[in-house]
């Protein structure tokens, strides 16, 4: 830790934010830059130029030599590519100069990032675009610009530009509905939000010895140690001081970055632990995630540790998500989904409750292909983390509302009361912060709801653009119904309660994990995709095109490339999986089982040979080398799956063939090798097993 006060000596100091700005441009400068924020404008080219004076002059200060536009392309990942602040001068010398064009605007001659078919080869280059609403900052010298990446015919070719576009959307409609309820102050809405980031911690040493970990960030073998996560004394606990230290150094780095992360702890699984942030505007918090992510990376090995970030790094324990906790609020600094106190509040608060549970349930599809991905299959549904079925938890009390309000009943709870939208204010119910019911995949807790399945290494975009869009649409279902009606209220009441009854299949407040609740959901009718294959190509169905363009977030061909780069991810992450899996089992497994054979076959003959004949080993070796020919076997069936593999540029193809032929596969030849580890002196297994993964950490 450096020395110095948190508020003035760490916190933002490498940010170029609001109060830097405001200390460091002229006043009519910050003005205009301000109303561009605010307001969604487009920059002026002139306003452009003094920031970017102004921001050179800062970054050099503070030491930066190199600048770049820092964006997010369609892998989940960042991207950056560095110029240094230099131009030349007559004569050899150079100056520093950094231009508003070159703030404003930058070319990525990016071709080796995917784009599922948006930019013909011949038009390699995309180009990238400030996004004013994300502080600039700096990281290891270099001054990050946040941008969007676009093609030269405008395409979005990253995570960023859909995003921006959702929030406008639901600005728009969210606005719309404020002004039916009166609220003519309330000219913006924003969506908040605060993603919880799960990750484990393991030994450098120990995973440079594991080239699953290396390749493919999570075990592609291991059996069960002893103790798992049974006793539950980790969640929680004593953060061990190896870790504690990792932290302490995190946070200041991320703060430094003006990322408020706040809370800190141990997770349910050993060496897993999380780190929640305060929330922020989603275009924000998606920034500050990417920027977590990073940073966990790299302070972990500064600690001799790696940070995995991958959805289900150990079979056996829990795997790692992000729960997306997300609200909306207005400029007015009032948040949507707060329930309120007077009738006209609640009825307003019930109205954009009405509006998510209807946006779930109508697009179960998307919510679940949002979070999809090779790694996260692993997760969903392993009885640890929210199935892959979508529902709504609402907790008993406000359900009970809900129920009362369709059946124009009197509410029974512990406040009696009869339920009228408008009339009546919501009876008090206890606020549901705490979590009560984890396996709901789309929980309310309080005021905010908390999206809990996405996966701990995704960018947190695709989900928030999901839950943006759908949300908009309802409201603007709603607008449009309710600025015909000639009694507000009364028309608000129907509308409500019409809706309670047409979608309240989704909700469930039960035990998400249980085999009943599979069963029932079957019954309602909830759609249930287990896997990535079946996802991601609900993107373009009819309903859900037509849905993206109506709000303009995503074209047809936009939707296209996400689906076919999702799926061609998918396809190839398990290829890598698979050849890893080959390499460990021929070239580490094998060697180690046959040589351990052979010194108990030769153990066993000189027992013999000295007269006292070992009863016991014939049932040792023949349990040994029976799994070892079942290991070879399996081993050569995957190998014979991987050639097989369809060729073709369908990306649909090879993902499901992936799943349906390489998957198993590999199952087989894990089971195999797990056992085999189990029976195999300790001293000859070739890699770390997990009980020194899970365990070894101080
Ligand atoms: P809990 O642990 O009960 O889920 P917390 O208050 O600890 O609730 O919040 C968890 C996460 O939710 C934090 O990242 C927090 O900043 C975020 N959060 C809280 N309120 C909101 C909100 N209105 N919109 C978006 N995120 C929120
Ligand atoms: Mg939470």
């Amino acid at each position: 830790m450096t020395n110095g006060t948190l508020t003035e000596d760490i916190f933002g100091i490498n940010v170029f934010n609001d109060a830097v700005m405001r200390q460091r441009l002229p006043k009519e400068t910050y003005k205009a830059l301000h109303k561009t924020i605010d307001e969604g404008r487009r920059l002026d080219p002139e306003v452009a130029s003094v920031v970017a004076n102004a921001m050179k002059d800062w970054a050099l200060e503070k030491g930066a030599t190199h600048y770049t536009h820092w964006f997010q392309p369609l892998n989940s990942v960042t991207a950056e590519k560095h110029d240094a602040f230099i131009s030349p001068l007559p004569g050899g010398a150079v100056i520093q100069e950094f231009s508003g064009k070159e703030l404003v605007r930058g070319e990525a001659d990016a071709s080796s990032l995917p784009n599922g078919g948006l930019r013909s080869t011949f038009e390699a280059r995309g180009y990238t675009a400030w996004d004013p609403t994300s502080y600039a900052f700096i990281k290891d010298k270099v001054l990050c610009i946040p941008t969007a990446y676009c093609s030269y015919g405008g395409e979005a070719l990253d995570k960023k530009t859909p995003l921006l576009r959702s929030m406008e959307a639901l600005n728009k409609q969210a606005v719309r509905i404020l002004h039916l309820f009166g609220r003519l102050d309330a000219t913006r809405v924003t969506p908040t939000v605060g993603p919880e980031q799960e990750y484990f911690l393991v030994d450098k040493d120990l995973f440079d010895r594991r080239s699953d970990l290396i390749f493919a960030g999570r075990t592609l073998f291991g059996s069960k140690p002893p103790k798992g996560q049974e006793l539950g004394d980790h969640f929680f606990g004593t953060i061990q001081t190896r870790v504690q230290s990792f932290m302490a150094d995190l946070n200041e780095e991320l703060w430094k970055l003006g990322v408020l992360a706040k809370t800190e702890h141990n997770e349910t699984a050993p060496a897993q632990h999380e780190m929640a942030p305060i929330y922020a505007i989603a275009s924000v918090a998606c920034d500050h995630n990417q920027i977590t992510m990073e940073m966990m990376k790299k302070v972990a090995l500064r600690h001799n540790l790696v940070c995995l970030l991958a959805e289900k790094p150990f079979e056996g324990v829990n795997g790692s998500g992000k729960h997306n906790n997300w609200s909306m609020f207005t400029n007015t600094g009032y948040n949507l989904l707060e329930p309120g106190d007077s009738p006209h509040e609640s009825a307003q608060f019930l109205l954009f409750l009405t509006s998510v549970i209807k946006a779930v349930d109508e697009n179960q599809d998307l919510l679940r292909a949002s979070v999809a991905s090779a790694g996260n299959d692993h997760r969903l549904g392993g009885c640890e983390a929210p199935p892959p079925i979508i529902s709504i938890f609402l907790g008993d009390e406000l359900t009970e509302i809900l129920e009362a309000l369709e059946a124009g009943a009197i509410y029974n709870g512990r406040e009696k009361q009869d339920m009228t939208v408008g009339v009546h204010a919501l009876p008090k119910f206890p606020r549901d912060t705490t979590d009560r019911n984890r396996t709901s995949p789309f929980a309310f807790t309080g005021n905010k709801f908390e999206f809990r399945s996405l996966g701990s290494s995704a960018s947190v975009s695709d989900a928030n653009v999901v839950l943006n869009t759908i949300v908009a649409e309802s409201l603007r279902q709603y607008a449009d119904e309710l600025e015909k009606a000639q009694d507000f209220r009364s028309s608000l009441h129907d509308l409500i309660v019409r809706e309670i009854h047409d979608h309240k299949r989704i909700i469930f407040n039960g035990n998400n994990y249980s085999e009943e609740w599979v069963k029932e959901a079957g019954k309602r009718g909830l759609l249930s995709l287990s896997s990535t294959v079946d996802a991601l190509p609900c993107y373009t169905a009819e309903k859900n095109i037509r849905l993206f363009e109506t709000h303009r977030v995503l074209s047809e061909s936009e939707l296209r490339s996400r689906r076919d780069i999702g799926l061609d991810s998918y396809a190839k992450m398990i290829n890598i999986e698979a050849e890893t899996m080959l390499m460990m089992s021929r070239r580490q497994i094998l060697p180690a089982v046959l040589k351990y054979a052979g010194s108990l076959a030769s153990a066993c003959g000189s027992l013999k040979d000295a007269g006292v004949p070992l009863e016991c080993s014939g049932t040792i070796l023949g349990e040994l080398c029976s799994e070892t020919d079942r290991l070879k076997m399996a081993t050569d069936t995957l190998s014979a799956a991987l050639e097989k593999k369809p060729g073709g540029d369908n990306p649909l193809d090879a993902a499901s063939y992936m799943h349906d032929t390489v998957l198993p596969a590999m199952t087989a030849l894990r089971k195999s090798a797990d056992h085999l580890e189990q029976i195999t002196d300790r001293a000859v297994w070739p890699f770390p097993t997990y009980d020194e993964l899970l365990f070894s950490i101080q």
